[in-house]
């Protein structure tokens, strides 16, 4: 599973030849350890004129230990660029865009950040409409422009909901969301006035339990490890084929197995009734559990499309009716699912998988109301190429068009998908609702 390519590029031969050849040069990303420093360099600060969250970030940004500066200062290699645009209100002021970035984005460090906050676009009217909405087209584009690792976040806040944003703005500046770029976040007002900061930021799970499907290997030990690292008891769901794994999972992490096909028709009675009587309930469902059976459409066998469906798409819908309709998952509670790339762009040979991906971005629309009544959330995460036993077996030459092609120039590690979650998953990111980030390094693919 190791990308090889990658690891050639740096050693001294490996140097010499891509820059030879004018070959892509995948960075190495800074990943989140406890105990690092929040950001490498300090974070510039800047504001349009009458924005509503520079004085919230400031605070922010300094519980959070980051050196913030006012003002550019010559030589400073930064760690992040924050810039609140919530100020501007007509295209003409898209110009402060230029000024403010324009000198400083040579100086962003490796694995730096560049963050714009905005209005939501659908919020307001007129001009201010369209000068909000032109922000996507900057963060975008710097995200493909930046170098070594460094990414670029557009972060949508509605008024009102100024701070609530805590959560994420620590998230995105953190090695945490290394493999997380050119997306667009959206801060409502539900759930602003409970997003609390946790009592300890690297325990935000603390007392919570959390139900992880497919986390016998990959991606879903990857969450149940990170879960478990905030503070999560993790109730750990597979197959009984994978009963060794998971209980392998379950060792190193301190959390329960339970072995279960989720597909099965007694699987939701089942999964309120074991996290009802050994946990008193549940406060957060990771929907990852999923299964690929590829083939173009006309040779798709019918077995291929219903098992598809089944495992990553209508068995979840099952499971949440359950667990909320039993009031299972506890109030305040979330619920996060694993769409995937495919969900956005369609790929060949995936029509089955592509279907019950897009649901799940589906199924996040219709949630997200009916979980904010209960001051919960639903989101999901789609991963883009992640380097697991799934894209292992893909051939090579398409495996690597599949790590180069995203601005990254590399695949992402489970632990990028895990930190996603985690994110959505910590109490402070009540206000963050009916999201679908990508995990995906900005792949050019669906973009
Ligand atoms: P994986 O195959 O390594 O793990 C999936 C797990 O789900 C397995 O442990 C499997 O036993 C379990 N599972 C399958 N059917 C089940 C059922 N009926 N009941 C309970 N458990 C079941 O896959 P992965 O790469 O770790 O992917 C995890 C999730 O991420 C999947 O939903 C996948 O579609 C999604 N995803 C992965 C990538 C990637 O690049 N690897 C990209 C996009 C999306």
């Amino acid at each position: 599973m190791a990308d090889k390519y990658q690891q050639f590029t740096t050693t001294p031969l490996g140097k010499f030849v891509t820059s030879k050849l004018g070959l892509p040069k995948p960075p190495v990303l800074r990943r989140y350890r406890p105990g690092q420093p929040p950001l490498d360099g300090p974070a510039l600060l800047g504001a349009a004129p009458n924005g509503r969250l520079e004085k919230t970030l400031t605070r922010q940004l300094d519980a959070a230990g980051i050196d913030v500066l006012r003002e550019s200062k010559e030589g400073t290699r930064y760690g992040a660029l924050v810039f609140d645009a919530t100020g501007i209100t007509d295209p003409v002021q898209l110009r402060e865009l230029y000024d403010f970035f324009h000198p400083v984005i040579r100086e962003v460090g490796p694995s730096g950040r560049v963050v714009v906050l905005g209005t939501p676009p659908e919020l307001v009217e007129g001009r201010e409409r369209i000068a909000q909405r032109a922000l996507e087209g900057f963060t975008r584009t710097v995200g493909k422009e930046l170098k070594r690792g460094a990414t670029s976040q557009l972060v949508y806040v509605a008024e009102g909901a100024e701070e609530a944003t805590e959560s994420t703005m620590r998230f995105l500046l953190s090695a945490k969301s290394a493999f997380v770029s050119g997306q667009v976040i959206r801060i409502g007002t539900a759930g602003s006035k409970t997003a609390q900061p946790p009592a300890n930021w690297d325990k935000p799970l603390d007392g919570k339990v959390a139900l992880v499907t497919g986390a016998s290997r990959g991606i879903g030990a990857a969450i149940a490890e990170v879960l478990a690292r905030d503070g999560a008891h993790v109730v750990a769901l597979d197959i009984p084929a994978q009963g060794g794994e998971l209980s392998a999972v379950v060792n190193r992490v301190g959390g329960t197995a339970l072995q279960l096909d989720i597909t099965a028709s007694d699987a939701p009675q089942r999964l309120a009734d074991h996290l009802t009587q050994r946990h008193g309930g549940v406060d957060i469902v990771v929907h990852n559990a999923g299964i690929t059976r590829d083939k173009t459409l006309a040779k798709m066998p019918e077995s291929a499309w219903d098992s598809v469906l089944s495992v990553n798409l209508v068995s979840q819908l099952a499971v949440n009716d359950k667990l909320l309709d039993d009031k299972v998952l506890h109030e305040g509670g979330r619920i996060i699912g694993v769409s995937s790339m495919a969900g956005i762009a369609g790929n060949v040979g995936q029509s089955n998988y592509a279907v019950s991906k897009a649901g799940v971005i589906g199924m996040v629309n219709d949630g997200a109301p009916r979980l904010a009544e209960r001051k919960g959330t639903i989101n999901a995460v789609a991963p883009g190429f992640i380097e697991t036993q799934m894209t292992a077996q893909i051939p090579l030459m398409i495996r690597e068009f599949g790590r180069r092609l995203s601005s990254l120039a590399q695949g992402g590690l489970p632990v990028d998908v895990a930190e996603t979650i985690a994110w959505y998953a910590n109490p402070a990111s009540s206000a963050v609702n009916g999201n679908v980030v990508r995990v995906c390094g900005q792949g050019f693919l669906g973009a």
